[in-house]
């Protein structure tokens, strides 16, 4: 598990020796998975393993005796045994004391004013000397602190173990540099101003190699750059640096912030990827260390007569204090290269990097969807796109400067429910730490998985989750948000939290602009995806396209093409903000924005539509606006919305189903329906009822089949399920009855099968097939109760998913995945992530039994898939027969008339239903 001192890995040791001397090459093996699977349909499987090989040519050649199921361990393990070899021992000559590294700081200073170490050395600094060299007058060979600051990662390490306030304040390295170039030989600084330069002159060699490195002449350069003015109210506006060839381009940025000179320009940490030069650039406020200050150094701060106030946003974004209106520009020197690096920075990537330090920023733009990708809210290893949940709870509190996250995934003890195959289970829980390791939260989990990994990822993305409903809800009380002890197994130390989040509460809390029209900055909240949610729709218009029949449906991975645009009702200007034309999600995981999924889920393949949704989030659409027009910038909720155009490309059925198909021929699902049509014509039945029909699979295969039925029903509790079944239906009676075939009556009611409908009473037989495993299993319990106590079919028959199946189904349906992750397991714990529970055969049986039992029926166990021997049938099924009626329970008279189930449709005299 991490710690917060994070160790090099070996490879980072061999790279910090050898560089790109070092070559790792990883060959890809063939492993056969052990283990055959009974009555499969599939060949067996083989999976990849990986061996890697380093060479560092005229050192060593090593390679892996094993093998690693991902690459990158298979390159660690090479690295470390080519470290063992070598005997290399990981040193660090970093000082211990803020003594030592007081020294270190001095001596580190005039290390880059001697002329050995210029201009021949690789340093960044190098650049800021060359061009002061060919500068006259007073600045001739000056630089100012701030470079220092921006070039050297040592000098930046001695600060924070001298006073480690100095990670988070740039002023107070500025102050250490000045103190300490005081005393740093053969250095001056001037009295006034933050200039740094050599006490000599600089050998005319040097200076001459200085100018030789210079490429000559060149036009100045303009680079786009953003202003964060200090004053909340103020928006972000662009700037353009003009860059000349002969001035140090801290000087332009000095003009835009107003400061007195180069000198007064502070900056920042990088603020975006690592190989970035992105700062903020700030003026110095108006301090007094000057020359008062001594050796050692005083944060006097509140002492200090400071005409400066802190810039929130630009603050928040660098984790640091920042001062007065910053300007966000990518520039400077790097070892790469003796040139100026320049790169624009505009809007977009200002509302992108605050995008970022949201708990799904990085998912978002990871997925290239900012207005549409959302945090899933389940974890299932082979449908995670992107970077997975455990990655993006690191890099979130990596950004927000919190302490690495702490997973501590232990076994837990077989607590009885899992059967022998499965020894060992994992559960995970979650710590934060602010950077001084204090636990702000903690979260702990009942929840076991039976790999590790699978722990850890999904108690990864619970965390997150919180987080992102946090952030969504900043502007909700206190006392709301930090109940001592939350239910669901979160508990938040609301002083250490409050305080590590301060700037991001000032920036999008309350304080916040103030007024309402102008959107809340992180948005709405969504993650819920009770049927309730799902069935919220969206108005579609402009549809267009043949209904294929083919529809995304729960657990389905939908393809679809998109565009949103940005409406402007006043000025009926329109902008595109974000297209893709190839956009992947499943359905029901909460992986897109709510009303994506309501329109993709009521259209078909080939079918487009339009809708319009509100704008919920004004940064967001700002940060996906590629093109930032002046009107953009000031967009605000009332008088914008957002324009969806979409069209679903392509459906993948859900995992659980391709699961089934992939096995078993003929496919789970019709095995079940001839095991239905078995016990219909065994008991000449006239009238059917399928309690969760969904969108009619059953029903509808039923009149393929020739029945004795007369009369069949559907329940369902998905208004969306029913509307397909309703359809479908439809096509195949008014096929039927042009055959002049006999035709059954249908109706399909919308309710909830844990409610009893006395139209429904008596019915010869009742089917629920896949049902009781979505509902908890108090419910699951509630609904056998009602049916064999009220509804009393002569015979039910009810199947689910047998969970010790589970292995086999999982390793078969996912040959061949490639690299990273373990081949043995299953994608999920269950087969579907919508299952609230899956049980062994014998917890199943226990559950029919008892229920039979208190209810005069008899019951009896088959199933479909596989074969009754070990580890039983794919799906196993109960049939339950009521046996003679008790003297005193009689049928249901007249009185008894109990209707909450709607009517969403019946045939004859069917009007198909509309969303
Ligand atoms: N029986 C169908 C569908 C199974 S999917 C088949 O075999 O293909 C499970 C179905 O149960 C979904 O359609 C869901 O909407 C429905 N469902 C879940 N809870 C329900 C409840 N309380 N009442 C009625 N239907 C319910
Ligand atoms: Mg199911």
């Amino acid at each position: 598990m991490p710690t917060a001192t994070a160790t090099p890995t070996p490879k980072a040791v061999i790279h910090q020796r050898y560089g790109a001397k070092a070559v790792y090459r990883v060959d890809e093996v063939r492993e056969a998975v052990d283990g055959v699977c009974p009555g499969l349909a599939l060949p067996q499987s083989t999976r990849c393993v990986y061996r890697c090989q380093l060479d560092i040519p005229g050192v060593l050649s090593v390679s892996t005796p094993g093998t690693f199921v991902r690459k990158k361990d298979a390159e660690q393990a090479a690295a470390q045994i080519a470290i063992e070899k070598l005997g290399i021992q990981p040193t660090s000559n970093i000082p211990n004391t803020p003594e030592e590294a007081w020294e270190e700081l001095i001596s580190r200073i005039s290390y880059f004013f001697t002329d050995e170490n210029f201009p021949t050395s690789s340093h960044p600094l190098v650049g800021h000397l060359s061009v002061t060299l060919r500068r006259t007058g007073d600045f001739l060979g000056k630089i100012p602190i701030s470079a220092i600051i921006a070039c050297d990662v040592k000098v930046h390490t001695l600060c924070k173990i001298i006073d480690p306030k100095a990670e988070f304040d740039p002023l107070l390295v500025l102050s250490m540099i000045y103190n300490a170039a005081k005393q740093s030989p053969g250095v001056s600084v001037s009295n006034r101003n933050f200039w740094i330069q050599s006490q000599r002159p600089y050998s005319p060699e040097a200076v001459d190699l200085a100018l030789q490195c210079w490429s000559g002449i060149s036009d100045p350069i303009r680079v786009e750059a953003v202003l964060i003015p200090c004053a909340m109210e103020d928006g972000p506006k662009m700037v353009s640096l003009n860059i000349s060839e002969n001035e140090h381009y801290m000087g332009d940025i000095a003009l835009k912030l107003s400061a007195t000179d180069p000198s007064h320009v502070l900056v920042s940490r990088t603020v975006d990827k690592a190989s970035s030069e992105m700062r903020f650039y700030f003026p110095a406020p108006d301090v007094q260390f000057v020359s008062d200050l001594s050796k050692q150094l005083v944060d006097d701060r509140e002492n200090r007569n400071m005409n400066c106030i802190i810039n929130k946003r630009a603050s928040y974004i660098s984790g640091q204090t920042i001062y007065g209106d910053a300007v966000l520009a990518n520039v400077g020197y790097t070892r790469r290269d003796t040139e100026l690096q320049t790169d624009h920075v505009n809007l977009c990537t200002y509302y992108r990097i605050l995008l970022r330090k949201l708990p799904d920023g990085i998912y978002k733009i990871s997925k290239d969807s900012i207005l549409v990708a959302e945090l899933p809210c389940v974890y299932a290893r082979t449908s995670w796109k992107g970077p997975s949940p455990r990655d993006l709870l690191c890099s979130f509190c990596r950004l927000q400067r919190l302490s690495e996250p702490y997973f501590a995934a232990n076994r837990c003890a077989n607590d009885g429910r899992i059967a022998k195959e499965n020894p060992d289970m994992f559960k995970c829980s979650v710590k934060i730490y602010s950077k001084k390791r204090d636990l702000l939260l903690e979260y702990s989990t009942d929840y076991s998985w039976s790999k590790e990994t699978d722990a850890i990822q999904n108690s990864a993305l619970k965390v997150l989750i919180w987080f992102n409903r946090y952030f969504k809800q900043l502007n909700t009380p206190v006392e709301k948000l930090y109940l001592p002890k939350s239910t669901d197994g979160f508990t938040i130390y609301p002083n250490i939290f409050l305080q590590e989040f301060a700037m991001c509460l000032s920036v999008y809390g309350k304080t916040s602009g103030g007024d309402s029209r102008t959107c809340s900055a992180v948005g709405y909240f969504s993650m819920d995806t009770s049927y309730q949610q799902l069935e919220s729709s969206a108005f579609l218009t402009d549809i267009d396209g043949q209904d294929s029949g083919v529809f995304p449906s729960h657990g389905s991975l939908a393809c679809i093409s998109y565009s949103v645009h940005l409406f402007m009702k006043d000025s009926r200007k329109r902008y595109l903000l974000e297209v893709n034309n190839e956009f992947e999600f499943e359905i029901g995981a909460g992986a897109v924005r709510n009303q994506l999924e309501s329109c993709a889920t009521q259209l078909s393949v080939n079918q487009s539509a339009c809708f319009v949704d509100q704008l919920s989030d004004r940064d967001l659409s700002l940060a996906a606006a590629c093109e930032l027009s002046l009107d953009l910038s000031k967009i605000c909720r009332d008088s914008c919305v957002l324009e969806f155009s979409v069209k679903v490309l392509q459906v993948t059925e859900p995992l659980e189903d391709r699961m089934e198909k992939a096995l078993f021929n003929p496919p789970l699902s019709k095995q079940r329906v001839e095991f239905a049509v078995r016990h219909i014509n065994q008991l000449h039945a006239t009238t059917l009822v399928d309690f969760g029909c969904g969108s009619g699979s059953l029903l509808d295969s039923l009149l393929e089949h020739p029945t004795t039925l007369e009369k069949i029903v559907g329940v369902d509790i998905s208004r969306k399920g029913l509307t397909r079944a309703a359809k479908s239906l439809h096509q195949k009676l008014s096929k039927k009855l042009l055959l002049q075939t006999s035709v059954p009556t249908a109706v399909l009611y919308h309710g909830s099968v844990t409610d009893f409908d006395s139209r429904l009473y008596g019915f010869d037989i009742g089917t629920c097939l896949e049902v009781i495993e979505h509902v908890e299993e108090d419910q699951a319990s509630l609904f056998g109760n009602v049916v064999l106590s009220s509804f009393c079919p002569a015979v039910l028959i009810v199947s689910t998913p047998n969970y010790e199946y589970n292995p086999i189904l999982q390793r078969s349906a996912l040959p061949n995945k490639e690299e990273e992750q373990e081949q043995d397991a299953g994608p999920c714990k269950f087969r579907n992530h919508d299952h609230k529970f899956e049980w062994t055969r014998s917890q199943f049986q226990r559950w029919a039994t008892r229920l039979a039992a208190s209810h005069n029926y008899s019951v009896e166990f088959s199933g479909v898939g596989g074969s009754s021997d070990e580890p039983g049938y794919a799906s196993q099924i109960a049939v339950f027969r009521r046996m003679a009626r008790n003297q005193g329970e009689s049928s249901l008279n007249e009185d008894d008339s109990h209707q909450p189930y709607e009517v969403l449709w019946e045939w004859p005299n069917a009007s198909i239903p509309s969303h």
